[in-house]
């Protein structure tokens, strides 16, 4: 089976929608910003984020049925109190959908935007074809100006077939975030991944693609890792016990959203982890594309005992303490000090 034209479909909706975000994030105030009912941020470039993406696959892909399971609903834009955050969405997708060209299409109203938004509450599941979206993966990262991601991904029949994932702020080469590079590196990538056709990254501007592969690393010494920059997303003292375990000796990486993905992708760092002490129900839309982009690139993604992460369950994701990746030489050791410090946790509480 191939994708091909809904790759092509999800590579244009990404990147009009990163253009979408960078605007946003370079001049944010304090009225683009909001408090969900679970006190997480939400910005004007989530919601124009998953709007812009909606019309683009819908206009790309108009023979296909469209079920989408994205982040963001309308619940506060609905209210009085949303308004002036509705009206400053409409005009920035208007804005981005006319200057990008592609599409004629007269201006859309607050109604419009308000219909694609909320065309993202499918349930998922394990039938057919099913979008899955983050319109802003890492949303404290991108008020605060750091590493964000657009992330989108294709279920068909509950098996992740495709990811495009937009992470304007990550530079293009490897070197700056390991902390050696010229301070002037290019920013902006798009990585994209089809199953069965490997990984390949370009530039956000559109720079001829490059496939990808994760480090071949086999010895843990010479690896370094990436966790949230959010400490509450990932236990820090469980990470640097299974560091330490593995023999790492790098520090680790700190980064907002699945851009983390992205770079264990193209071998910028060996391992990721992300571990809970909490019970935490993980969401498809934060790791559906990260997964196929890691997994292309030759790497494994599982949760924490080793399993496969199973996105047919609906909008949540079934896993056990966390989610870990890394390559396939140092996936056993990696899985085999998860499960000492576990252990050792919970022995000592
Ligand atoms: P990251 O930047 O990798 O930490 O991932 C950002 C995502 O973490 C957000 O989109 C949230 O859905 C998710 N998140 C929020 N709270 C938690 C938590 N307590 N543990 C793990 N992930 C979380
Ligand atoms: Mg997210």
């Amino acid at each position: 089976m191939s994708y091909d034209k809904e790759l092509t479909a999800a590579k244009k909706a990404v990147s009009l929608a990163a253009s979408l975000c960078q605007k946003v994030q370079k001049e944010l105030s304090q009225s683009d910003v909001q408090s969900k009912s679970d006190k997480s941020p939400v910005t004007v470039a989530d919601y124009g984020s998953q709007a812009i993406v909606r019309f683009v696959l819908e206009r790309e892909l108009s023979d296909e049925p469209l079920s989408l399971v994205a982040e963001e609903d309308t619940e506060k834009l609905r209210k009085d109190s949303g308004e002036d955050a509705l009206q400053r969405i409409t005009k920035l997708v208007n804005e981005t959908i006319s200057n990008d060209g592609s599409y004629i299409t007269s201006p859309l109203s607050t109604e419009d935007i308000l219909t694609a938004i909320d065309s993202g509450k499918s349930k998922g599941g394990s039938l057919g074809r099913q979008w899955v979206l983050d319109p802003v993966d890492g949303t404290k990262g991108f008020i605060r100006g750091d590493q964000y991601a657009v992330a989108l991904a294709l279920l068909d029949n509950g098996k992740v077939v495709l990811g495009v994932l937009a992470c304007p702020n990550l530079p293009l080469a490897l070197a700056s975030i390991t902390g050696n590079a010229p301070s002037e590196n290019a920013v902006g990538c798009l990585f994209y991944a089809t199953v069965g056709s490997g990984t390949s990254m370009q530039s956000l501007d559109g720079s001829s693609p490059v496939k990808v592969h994760v480090s071949d690393i086999g010895n843990a010494e010479d690896a370094s890792f990436f966790e949230s920059y959010e400490k509450a997303h990932s236990m820090r003292d469980l990470t640097s016990s299974i560091a330490r375990k593995l023999g790492v000796k790098a520090p680790p990486v700190r980064m907002d959203s699945q851009a983390k993905y992205g770079a264990l992708s193209r071998g910028d760092g060996a391992i990721y982890m992300r571990l809970h002490d909490k019970p935490y129900t993980e969401k498809i839309w934060d790791h559906a594309a990260g997964c196929i982009i890691v997994t292309e690139a030759g790497g494994l993604v599982t949760d924490a005992a080793g399993q496969p992460l199973d996105f047919s369950k609906g909008r949540y994701l079934d896993v056990v303490s966390g989610i870990i990746a890394t390559n396939e030489k140092l996936m056993p050791s990696l899985l085999k000090a998860v499960r000492e410090s576990l252990e050792e946790k919970d022995s000592s509480s």
